[in-house]
């Protein structure tokens, strides 16, 4: 495999592994509240770290102990700073809005993330965003936040829920932008997986003295007693915060950063079709519509300085095909299936759609197929 095709595997993977904890957090969010989830999985992402780091400070000069005597207090300071903010803070925030909004639009949202970098650079080390483009791609971003915005909201929730899980997660996004952007400067510097276990470990004490100032605080800790939620919660941190760091880190190691980068905001695909099948979520054409502008824009952000030129734009051209034919084929594979899951709701058949009430015998008269099982009962209701 070419070293290319490794990043791009990587990169590819970073995407399916967050989409999967997405759904895995919110199924246990159901369970646990936000703080105390949060506190669980970065404890187990510092647990499994902590084993890591051995290993590369023993194949990868820059992760050697000796590389981080380099670094100041003031440098080690501002990484825990980043941590608190971007971690402790945006992620409790961000499973707020999941139990509120559900994983789909959440994933839309999540597309404001590269528009939110380039503000906070802007805002917090000056770096003026080159050309038109940028704009264009975050205006589409935006727009399809506010398409996503004006979804119908799901039964058990009001359009007031909707709106506040929605801003929290926005305000998430632009919270770890801010803690990535403000220890920019120390970041690159740094190797990974230190500067993300000093970020990890600060965020984790941060929330911890905050439980235990708190009322209340032993709400926050049954978690860590094994229970029934960890089924969701274990594999969602090992998948949401450590592999996707593994493979998030390979991503770039091995390809071109902005190719990464838009592979990576492929979690929203994959987190649309998972949030369908695992967590019945609806999927409208409005939510295919956002998806596309949010993943259009995405695009055009992060490879905005190729697209000066209309070759450049010619150049992405199977990018725009995926584009174009991503929501029909989103429709095709996931449509039956909502589909199917409607009728049996409404007491038809799951294959044609007769009307089954008040029938004697299982079978339909209309297709004459036994009663569809329902493979998968709502694991929960919808978001
Ligand atoms: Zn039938």
């Amino acid at each position: 495999m070419s070293s290319h095709l490794i990043g791009q595997t990587a990169a590819l993977l970073t995407a399916l592994t967050w989409a999967s904890a997405l759904v895995l957090f919110k199924r246990s969010g159901e369970h646990v509240p936000p703080i105390g989830l949060n506190l669980f999985k970065n404890t187990i992402a510092l647990v499994l770290l902590g084993a890591t780091l051995p290993v590369f400070m023993a194949f990868d000069s820059g992760h050697a102990l000796a590389a981080l005597a380099g670094f100041d207090a003031s440098q080690l300071l501002i990484l825990a700073l980043s941590g608190i903010i971007g971690i402790a803070l945006a992620d409790t925030l961000l499973f707020h809005g999941l139990n509120l909004i559900g994983v789909g639009l959440l994933s839309i949202i999540d597309c404001a993330y590269s528009p939110a970098i380039l503000l906070c650079a802007w805002l917090l080390l000056g770096e003026v965003p080159a050309g038109v483009l940028p704009y264009v791609g975050g205006a589409l971003i935006i727009g399809g936040v506010f398409t996503a915005s004006r979804h119908t909201p799901p039964p058990n929730r009001t359009r007031a829920q909707m709106l506040l899980g929605m801003s929290l997660v926005l305000l998430a996004i632009v919270t770890m932008a801010v803690g990535v952007v403000m220890a920019k400067p120390v970041i690159e510097e740094m190797a990974v997986l230190w500067a993300t276990a000093i970020r990890l470990l600060a965020g984790t004490l941060a929330l911890a003295l905050y439980t235990l100032l708190g009322r209340g605080w032993r709400s926050h800790w049954t978690i860590f007693r094994p229970a029934p939620a960890w089924k969701f919660a274990v594999p969602a941190a090992v998948l949401g915060t450590y592999l996707s760091l593994i493979f998030w880190i390979a991503g770039f190691k091995y390809t071109y950063a902005a190719v990464a980068a838009v592979l990576n905001q492929t979690s929203v695909v994959f987190a649309m079709v998972l949030a369908v099948i695992f967590l019945h979520e609806p999927l409208g054409a409005r939510k295919l519509l956002s998806f596309t502008m949010a993943m259009t824009g995405v695009v055009i952000v992060t490879f905005s300085q190729r697209l000066d030129t209309p070759a450049g734009w010619r150049s992405l051209w199977p990018a725009w095909l995926l584009l174009a034919l991503m929501p029909f084929l989103l429709h095709l594979a996931l449509g039956p299936l909502v589909r199917r899951r409607e009728w049996r709701a409404a007491g038809r058949c799951a294959w044609c759609g007769y009307d089954l009430r008040n029938l004697p015998g299982p079978h339909c008269p209309q297709c004459g197929r036994p009663p569809s099982p329902s493979p998968l009962p709502p694991l929960t209701e919808h978001p």
